[in-house]
């Protein structure tokens, strides 16, 4: 992509112009008379604990850098996960985390070809602009019918190429979550040597007891990393705080391609005080949870076809009707996350919103199956 007035001779690598542009979502456009909401970023809706509040309004060394090895926080994450804290890597969001991950393990091979990236599709958007800016190829694999994983075909398609397998629980966008039961019988059949991320960005909302966790895992394979956040259940996505749990065998390469300084001390003050206080986080997290499952049920009495949800958000199989279905939720000053010809993921916002989004889709006839 050029522009009439860009300076010539300045060219990026050729992969940039291919990837797919991050669509980031958008707040509503205002309505008279109607409170906006945004539904379309699977944000927390309520505001940090007021404990992180102070926390960040007491902060006063920023003329400093951060510890860049943001050890309180590894300190205090090794407490709360029991784990080492060798073994967390903190990153700009979970997004720095993967992005470290992705830059170490898959890119261009010296051989001048392309690793390849192994994850589920339709999943987290970012993905394929992550693994294509890191050199890699990505191998995207259909998702079942019902939104989950197909986890045989995704072990199937691993080659001598296959360095890293993104596995997404519960899935963005569609929600279910992957079972402990299939995720170590996956991990079992793939070769020890390709590194299997977890990302459970949305692990706080997890309901179903069969849910892998991920931290049980790592502890077994030397091979997995776990993905995680303070940007969804803590609410903090504005101060891009994440971290990636792993053993030495990855860690020890992490440390070399970690970026200096990722996370501030402020967002590493929020998170540790978020941490301490996690009762308070749970809290908000059941009453998110509750209404998930308010709107679920309900979108079910009218007949709608809804993948388990286990995240912050819940997916509408609307394939063609998707743009169609986010317009009319503009009208009502709701912002929902289509994508064209798929579907559209609408997040759990505040009450007064989840019961505006049920109303619409009370009043919309083409029900997704
Ligand atoms: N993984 C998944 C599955 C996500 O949905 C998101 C956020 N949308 C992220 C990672 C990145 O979150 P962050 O960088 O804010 O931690």
């Amino acid at each position: 992509t050029t522009t009439d007035n860009a300076p010539e001779g300045v060219l990026p690598r050729p992969v940039v112009d291919r990837l797919p542009k991050y669509a980031a979502g958008k707040p509503p456009a205002a309505i008279e008379g109607l409170t906006s909401y945004k539904l379309s970023s699977n944000e927390n809706p309520l505001p940090p604990i007021p404990a992180v509040l102070q926390a960040i309004s007491d902060q006063t060394d920023i003329n400093r850098y951060p510890d860049p090895l943001a050890t309180k926080l590894r300190t205090a994450l090794a407490g709360f996960l029991d784990v080492p804290a060798d073994d967390v890597v903190t990153g700009a969001g979970s997004l720095g985390a993967l992005n470290q991950i992705l830059a170490t393990f898959a890119g261009q091979n010296d051989d001048g070809k392309a690793d390849e990236v192994i994850y589920a599709w339709r999943s987290f958007e970012a993905y394929p602009i992550c693994v294509g800016l890191a050199g890699a190829a990505s191998v995207q694999i259909p998702l079942l019918a019902d939104g989950r994983h197909d986890l045989d075909t995704m072990a199937a398609a691993v080659t001598v190429r296959t360095k890293v397998i993104l596995l997404c629980t519960p899935n963005n966008p569609t929600g279910p979550i992957l079972t402990a039961e299939e995720t170590e019988r996956f991990i079992q059949s793939v070769p020890p040597n390709v590194v299997v991320v977890i990302d459970e960005a949305y692990q706080e909302f997890v309901r179903d007891s069969e849910a892998v966790d991920g931290i049980k895992l790592y502890r077994k394979y030397p091979n997995v990393v776990v993905l995680r956040t303070f940007s969804k259940a803590h609410g903090l996505a504005g101060l891009r705080v994440g971290y990636s749990v792993a053993g030495p065998a990855l860690t020890q390469h992490l440390r070399v391609t970690a970026t200096p300084f990722a996370v501030s001390q402020i967002a590493e003050r929020a998170a540790v005080t978020s941490i301490e206080n996690f009762d308070q986080v749970v809290e908000r997290v059941q009453s998110l949870v509750v209404e998930r499952d308010r709107v679920t049920a309900g979108l079910r009495e009218l007949g709608w076809f809804v993948p388990e949800a286990q995240g912050n958000f819940i997916w509408l199989n609307l394939g063609g009707n998707s743009a169609e279905f986010a317009a009319l939720a503009a009208e009502q000053a709701l912002s929902v996350r289509a994508f064209a010809n798929e579907g559209v993921r609408v997040s759990i916002g505040e009450v007064e919103a989840n019961t505006r989004f049920l109303n619409l889709c009370a009043g919309y006839t083409k029900a997704p199956r």
